[in-house]
């Protein structure tokens, strides 16, 4: 027997007709790609994203193509999300930090049909465009004063289409199953693969993200995503957000310590998320200005692993909870949240650190297990680590144009790569990438771990943990740092401090300091990299091996 409910669909344009209509004079705040900062609400901005998706119909584009962004966290870029999925056409954002070949290899497997970018990517875009074999026009993401000239076929100004079009739209509806945005995951090894979001499957997880014990994300919030919104978008806080009618503030590219710190103190940010990496920039800041955070309560970290150091700063100098979550592009992004559960908030500070250095808990939505190489399912118990497998209903179920072939097994779980262990209370520890975990004698070494370690040292700003082939013990950790500015540490100084902080037999073969390290274009440690440049490493400890 059917349920006597109404099967209205979920589409991405009900978030932005929610926000306009009921928190139509929210404010949406941009520092801009050219410097002054633009302010408006809700409403404009429902407004000018239907301008926006006449102007793309007009351009004869259909349901199910792809439109390409290649752009920072701007108003006009939050526009796009809703303008592009909300006619029904597919939102495709682009990551400007990936290496030519590989935006080459996304635009034409995606077959974009028009590219928006923002102004300071036209010589970026002028260069590629050749390539492009699908683009039938560029669309430069500023108003007319401010437009660049340019060599591009076809270029058009963004804001003289939007006074070219006016707002007189209702939104399509269509199937909650039908595409709304695609985007190409990193691929450290091979092509990028894409991951093809619907609508149901992003309002659904903006739900999720709105959970008191997921993002709580609120009307109350001032919001700054400085994570990308090409990177899993924004970790879907721009559709999530709209939900909530909270306050938006984009950084645009402006994601240095001083910039940030400015448009959080200016704006009273309440609740801000990214990766470690800009993080770091920030705390970096603030330790040499002399400045703290008044505004912001909530700091979500995900992307890598958060060094223990990083959440202690943020609390005990800064009054900020930092709340570390893990997730993929694959999952929408949000996998595990690590908000707290009754009774942690009351622990004595370490053993409640010790509980927020883990990725997070399960959140409904998704469905998690830890499995052997044999596919059994191991024990919560905080020490059995395994293969961690995903399902659920943001879970991607293939890759875009069947790349990559089957990627769930018979009862649907999706292998993420990651070795994690998960406790009693249902915290997952990420151990490593399944890839990266070093394999010693039999037994695994998260590098993970072993690099959080080695960061706690207050002189060490960067550390990463690679295995490097070992006569005899198959693989031996060796550790790269990159110090403080003025710093001088070194191997024998960096071992002793490591020697109570980890078992024995973890300890790195050598230590070696590096002026930097090299990182994707999201921002992780590319250690595929690292592991071909070290390959012939000669550890000092080799020898054992004729003994
Ligand atoms: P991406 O799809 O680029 O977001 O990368 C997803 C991968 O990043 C995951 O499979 C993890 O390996 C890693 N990752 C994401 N969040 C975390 C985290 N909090 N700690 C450790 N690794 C993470």
């Amino acid at each position: 027997m059917r349920g006597l409910i109404q099967g209205r669909q979920l589409l991405i344009s009900t978030l932005i007709d929610y926000a306009a209509e009921f928190h139509g004079d929210t404010e949406i705040v941009t520092k801009t790609v050219e410097g002054p900062i633009h302010r408006y609400t809700y409403g404009e901005s429902q407004s000018r994203a239907k301008s926006m998706a006449k102007a793309l119909a007009g351009f004869g584009v259909k349901l199910g193509d792809r439109i390409g962004t290649l752009a920072w966290n701007t108003h006009r870029h939050f526009e796009l999300y809703y303008a592009t999925s909300g006619m029904g056409s597919i939102c495709h954002t682009l990551n400007p930090r990936l290496f030519a070949e590989q935006l080459t290899y996304i635009v034409n497997h995606a077959e974009d049909k028009f590219l928006f970018l923002d102004s300071n990517l036209v010589p970026l875009v002028e260069q590629l465009a050749p390539t492009f074999e699908s683009v039938e026009g560029y669309i430069v993401m500023t108003d007319e004063e401010t437009m660049p000239e340019t060599s591009l076929p076809n270029a058009l100004c963004y804001e003289t289409l939007i006074k070219e079009n006016d707002d007189d739209l209702e939104w399509p509806s269509f199937e909650e199953t039908t595409a709304s945005s695609l985007c190409y995951t990193s691929g450290t090894t091979g092509n990028p693969k894409g991951v093809l979001y619907a609508h149901r499957s992003t309002v659904l997880h903006s739900w999720a993200a709105c959970m008191p014990d997921v993002l709580g994300i609120n009307s109350r919030d001032t919001i700054l995503p400085i994570v990308p919104m090409f990177h899993a978008n924004a970790w879907g806080i721009p559709y999530a957000a709209a939900m909530a009618g909270a306050k938006m503030v984009f950084p645009g590219p402006h994601l240095d310590g001083e910039s940030v710190w400015k448009l959080m103190d200016q704006e009273k940010v309440s609740f801000t998320a990214g990766v470690p990496t800009v993080w770091l920039m920030l705390l970096t800041y603030m330790r040499e200005t002399g400045t703290t955070l008044e505004h912001v309560k909530r700091v979500v970290s995900g992307g890598s692993a958060v060094p223990r150091a990083m959440i202690e700063e943020f609390e005990e100098k800064h009054d900020c909870r930092m709340i570390h979550a893990w997730g993929m592009t694959e999952m929408s992004p949000l996998g595990s949240v690590g908000t707290f559960k009754a009774g942690v908030g009351d622990l004595p500070a370490q053993e409640r650190y010790d509980i927020q250095v883990k990725q997070g808990r399960g959140i409904y939505g998704v469905e998690i297990k830890i499995v052997d190489d044999d596919g059994k399912e191991l024990p919560r118990d905080g020490v059995a680590f395994g293969n961690l497998l995903v399902r659920g209903p943001w879970i991607c179920d293939s890759y875009f144009k069947g790349e990559g072939g089957d990627v769930l097994d018979a009862d649907d779980w999706f292998d993420t790569g990651d070795v994690c262990n998960i406790d009693a209370q249902g915290y997952i520890q990420i151990v490593d990438r399944s890839k990266d975990v070093i394999k010693s004698g039999g037994e695994w070494i998260s590098s993970i771990d072993l690099e959080n370690a080695a960061v706690g040292h207050p002189e060490v700003a960067e550390a990463c943990v690679i295995g490097v082939p070992h006569p005899r013990w198959d693989e031996r950790p060796l550790l790269l740092i990159v110090r403080d500015p003025g710093s001088q540490i070194g191997k024998d100084e960096m071992l002793t401090y490591l020697e109570d902080k980890i078992v024995k037999w973890w300890m790195p073969d050598d230590v070696l300091v590096v002026e930097e390290l090299p990182h994707t274009a999201t921002g992780k440690l590319l250690k595929s990299q690292l592991r071909e440049e070290y390959a012939d490493h000669k550890l000092p400890t080799a020898g054992e091996a004729a003994e």
